[in-house]
């Protein structure tokens, strides 16, 4: 098959399956900001009393700017949310603040595919850095050598994403389920909390899928 007809059969369709999860994550956040919990507790607070029943100490929560820019930093120990959800008191702020405070009581119990994960960032970070030079020495300069480094490079990074599946899904279901115990929410107010962090998994999926095609597309064209 020429490479032209691999592009299209392989990434087209990845990138065309990236642009609608970043649609629907932004599209079903923002819907689901507006609804502010009966409970009217914060995400801070929420972050906290779910950790806190979990046994989690030591943990500090930040303020951070931007958008969706919340994560938990497991090597300063830091639970950092954005403003809107450390703040806000939504269904959406609720969900990505106990999804997060979800990663905190992953480290602390040493669930194993989140200390994998961890172990793969310093190899992950490197193939990060060597992709750009990788692609453009492969492609532009014609380099099959550079090519065969890709298919190893686009290997690390799929390996990396497959790992964080499960991190994400066990945090979103940790979530969810201490929502409800601790009485955060009700249970007819888990579908904004659902569907914003089922949205923001499905940014997950599409990057292990589009990091699958690359290393497919990279291999097929290394063996021509
Ligand atoms: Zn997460």
């Amino acid at each position: 098959m020429q490479g032209m007809t691999l592009f299209l059969i392989l990434i087209v369709p990845t990138i065309i399956l990236g642009i609608y999860a970043q649609h629907k994550v932004s599209s079903t956040y923002n819907k689901w900001v507006k609804m502010p919990s009966r409970g009217r507790i914060t995400g801070r607070e929420a972050a906290d009393a779910v950790m806190r029943k979990a046994g989690v100490t030591g943990i500090e929560i930040t303020e951070t700017g931007g958008h969706l820019t919340d994560h938990y930093d497991p090597i300063r120990k830091r639970l950092v949310l954005s403003s809107e959800n450390y703040r806000g008191t939504s269904l959406a702020a609720l969900g990505v603040a106990a999804h997060e405070a979800g990663h905190a009581i992953q480290h602390k119990v040493g669930y194993k595919a989140l200390k994998l994960r961890m172990a793969l960032i310093p190899v992950t970070n490197i193939a990060s850095q060597m992709l750009p030079f990788v692609l453009i020495g492969g492609f532009v300069f014609g380099m099959l050598g550079l090519i065969q480094l890709g298919v190893l490079v686009y290997l690390v990074l799929t390996i990396f994403q497959l790992v964080t599946l499960p991190v994400e899904f066990d945090a979103s279901r940790r979530a969810k389920q201490e929502l409800l115990a601790i009485g955060i929410i009700d249970r007819d107010e888990m579908v904004g909390v659902s569907k914003t962090l089922n949205a923001a998994a499905l940014t997950y999926v599409a990057a292990f899928v589009a990091s699958l095609a690359n290393l497919a597309y990279l291999f097929l064209l290394s063996r021509r």
